[in-house]
């Protein structure tokens, strides 16, 4: 079994979606987890809804939500799919909360709604696979990871969720190759949906392949592996072959952009190897991240801006005089 993870980036269009069934079809005959990011910048434009509706402002959030809507849509359309009753009924749960008014914190609220961005794009991706030859089951992983009611930075419950792992994923794999689901999202013992924090799909991915003992997990990415500097600030950047869990764990705590910091603990503990490969040209090797000792890394760059660096020293060097 594998567990690959998809980016919003590699579902940002109709050409990508393709793009990306064309992936899936490589992997004929094996078992696949396929978690879903939300499509393109939809997070970003959730958080608007999210904004304004607890600011009180109920138009504004429903006529930004309706961009959102009527870009599913759309894109449901165009890929000639089914998916319009399910994607009426994630419309409709959001729609009726916007038309509440908040009486509870805002990082409930900002739950509640941004996590609908997940449901939607695998609704319509999951149909459309069904279509191209790629049979799926789609789960709502609200029905599979129990979180706590830390809101924004939820924290799972690993007994809980590994249980219903076994119950509910595992038979579904005697029936079909490919399960699709969200990153990103959980819910609480109330069904209240929670999420992980920005960019937290990675870590549902390694949270799965933990459970599920997977042979490798594989984030799809724009580029074409880890590199060892941002290359739209250094040209000269080069691609890394092979990383080791500790290595990437130290560029995650300085700041890179790898890899959500908190997905590679429970790869580690399982030893289970992360890969990192383009979706734009999935032929290349792209990057190994296991237990293995890596030699000859090239020098890692994390650039940091708009930091300051403090000097404090005594005026008489008193201090230093009186500890000599
Ligand atoms: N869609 C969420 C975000 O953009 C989660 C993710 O992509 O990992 O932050
Ligand atoms: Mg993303």
């Amino acid at each position: 079994m594998k567990v690959f993870k998809f980016g919003g980036a590699s579902i940002s269009s109709v050409e990508r979606i393709q793009n990306v069934a064309k992936i899936i079809q490589q992997y004929k005959g094996e078992k696949l987890l396929i978690i879903f990011s939300a499509m393109g910048k939809v997070t970003n434009d959730l958080e608007k809804v999210a904004n304004a509706f607890y600011a009180g402002n109920k138009e504004e959030s429903l006529a930004l939500f309706y961009q959102v809507k009527q870009m599913h849509l759309d894109l449901s359309q165009q890929l000639n799919n089914q998916a319009i009753a399910e994607l009426s009924n994630i419309f409709t749960e959001i729609e009726w909360l916007l038309h509440d008014k908040p009486v509870r914190d805002y990082d409930y609220y900002y739950d509640q709604i941004v996590c609908c961005g997940e449901l939607l794009s695998t609704v319509c991706i999951s149909e459309y696979l069904n279509t191209v030859d790629c049979k799926n089951e789609w789960i709502d992983v609200r029905d599979i990871f129990r979180t706590d009611d830390n809101f924004r930075e939820a924290n799972i419950d690993w007994t809980f969720s590994q249980q219903k792992v076994n119950e509910i994923i595992k038979p579904l794999f005697n029936n079909t190759d490919i399960v699709i689901t969200q990153g990103f999202i959980g819910a609480t013992d109330e069904n209240e949906s929670t999420t992980f924090g920005r960019e937290g799909s990675d870590y549902s991915a390694a949270i799965f392949s933990n459970m599920l003992d997977a042979e490798s997990q594989t984030i799809w990415k724009d580029v074409e592996g880890v590199m060892n500097a941002d290359p739209k600030l250094f040209p000269a950047a080069q691609i890394i072959d092979q990383l080791s869990y500790l290595e990437v764990i130290e560029m995650a705590y300085y700041g890179a952009q790898v890899i959500h910091p908190k997905t590679i603990k429970p790869l580690q503990n399982k030893g289970i190897p992360l890969l990192v490969k383009c979706f734009l040209n999935p032929d290349l090797p792209g990057t190994i991240i296991s237990n293995q000792p890596t030699l000859n890394l090239p020098p890692i760059i994390v650039m940091k801006e708009k930091q300051v660096l403090m000097q404090v020293s005594s005026r008489d060097f008193h201090l230093l005089k009186t500890t000599w």
